[in-house]
């Protein structure tokens, strides 16, 4: 008897874990359909380029022509946190070997390193007085050509404030590739019915006037998707560009990619946490909607599926009986181990893929929750370094 109770708790935890998924994923698509194109007319606006940076040597100087490569009058804003290698030395001799590069440049340096969200808000405090479009990038990722233009161009649209670019990973994770093809579905539906809460700061630009620092909580991480939401929550929309394509480098191993995940986790679920009256909010109208699945699928999916995770556990151990229903779950969990298995061990197989993908994402959810509820914050990180070796080497 037991065991016909666990086993529909099981059951349901899971139903309702994974509901989301299918949901969402179901309407994007059906979103999807409804393009949102970039304006041809450009915006007439300047724009600044917010360059956020912490020991970087190793490839501040090929970011820095990656940008002056685009051939866009821009204005540049370097925002450094206590650099302990010679960043700072660096840009300032690049910038003194190529001076047409920018209208005009700044560089401030904060006396200690207090994360980067901390560096936005101080960056987002000094151009107070700009009136334009600031676009953020990390050293770590470089744009296409054109991009610039592009994103000028986005903002002649008067209801756009924000707009993401999406990632073309580098690398031989073929999981990575597995999370972008689910996720950047999901952000490009939201954007066309109506925002994303969750851009990436790799390449995010926005309108000045839509945002200030007051919008942003430092003691967190995912600067970007806070961003993103608070422009929306002002009355703008943020919007990811999937022809917006930039660069970067996935990390090399599971552990780092693993350690990555967790830590940009934890940040959506605390902005998602903090923003928790919005879910219901029938001012917002279809973003509503949008924020309450998101909180669903990185709250509330992560700990249901850890709860029937427990009680697929204890039935098999405890009570194993036959009957159709335990046959039919069994299979089921056998499948998902098999899928959760193959994802973490870095192999992408037909047929297992999305759900291996979507398991992972959940533990990574799961653990970024319970270090919250310990009080482990991860808004300061260590720098995969072996991006940047391999990004130097690059040519
Ligand atoms: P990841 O891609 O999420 O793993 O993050 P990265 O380590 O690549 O950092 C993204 C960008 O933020 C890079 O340009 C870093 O140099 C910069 N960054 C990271 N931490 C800090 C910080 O504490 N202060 C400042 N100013 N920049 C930071
Ligand atoms: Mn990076």
């Amino acid at each position: 008897m037991a065991g016909e109770w666990l086993a529909y708790g099981e059951l349901g935890l899971a139903v309702i874990g994974f509901a989301p998924f299918a949901l969402h994923r179901w309407s994007c698509n059906k979103w999807a359909n409804n393009k949102l194109l970039c304006p041809q007319s450009s915006s007439k606006l300047p724009i600044t380029i917010l360059l956020p940076v912490w020991n970087e040597s190793l490839i501040i100087e090929k970011k820095l022509s990656n940008i002056a490569n685009q051939n866009f009058d821009v204005d540049l804003f370097v925002i450094d946190s206590a650099s302990t290698d010679d960043t700072v030395e660096k840009i300032n001799s690049w910038l003194n070997d190529f001076p047409d590069a920018f209208n005009d440049y700044q560089i401030v340096r904060m006396e200690e390193r207090l994360g980067k969200t901390k560096a936005v808000m101080h960056a987002m405090d000094m151009l107070e007085n700009f009136s334009g479009i600031i676009v953020m990038t990390d050293a770590d990722s470089m744009m296409e050509p054109d991009s610039l233009n592009r994103i000028n161009r986005w903002f002649s649209n008067p209801q756009i404030g924000a707009v993401g670019g999406t990632p073309n990973r580098i690398g031989n994770l073929k999981t990575e590739d597995n999370y972008r093809d689910i996720y950047a579905k999901l952000r490009v539906g939201e954007s066309y019915h109506d925002s994303t809460p969750f851009l990436e700061g790799s390449l995010l630009a926005w309108r000045s006037s839509s945002v200030s620092s007051q919008d942003l909580y430092s003691k967190s991480n995912a600067d970007d998707a806070q961003i993103a939401t608070a422009i929306r929550l002002n009355g703008l929309r943020s919007i990811q560009d999937p022809d917006l394509i930039f660069k970067d480098y996935m990390p090399l191993t599971n552990k780092d990619q693993r350690r990555q995940k967790v830590r940009r986790a934890q940040g959506l679920v605390r902005l998602l946490v903090r923003k928790r009256r919005h879910w219901f909010s029938r001012r917002l109208g279809r973003f509503s909607s949008i924020l309450k699945v998101n909180a669903w699928m990185h709250i509330f999916s992560p700990i249901l599926i850890a709860g029937a995770t427990v009680m697929g556990i204890l039935r098999n151990i405890t009570y194993l009986t036959e009957s159709n229903l335990m046959l039919v779950l069994s299979s089921v969990e056998f499948y998902c181990i098999v899928s959760w298995l193959l994802a973490r061990t870095n192999r992408s197989i037909f047929g297992f893929k999305t759900v291996g993908t979507v398991l992972c994402g959940l533990e990574n959810l799961f653990v970024a929750i319970v270090y919250a509820g310990m009080g482990k914050s991860l808004h300061m990180w260590d720098q995969h370094q072996e991006i940047r070796k391999l990004i130097s080497d690059d040519d």
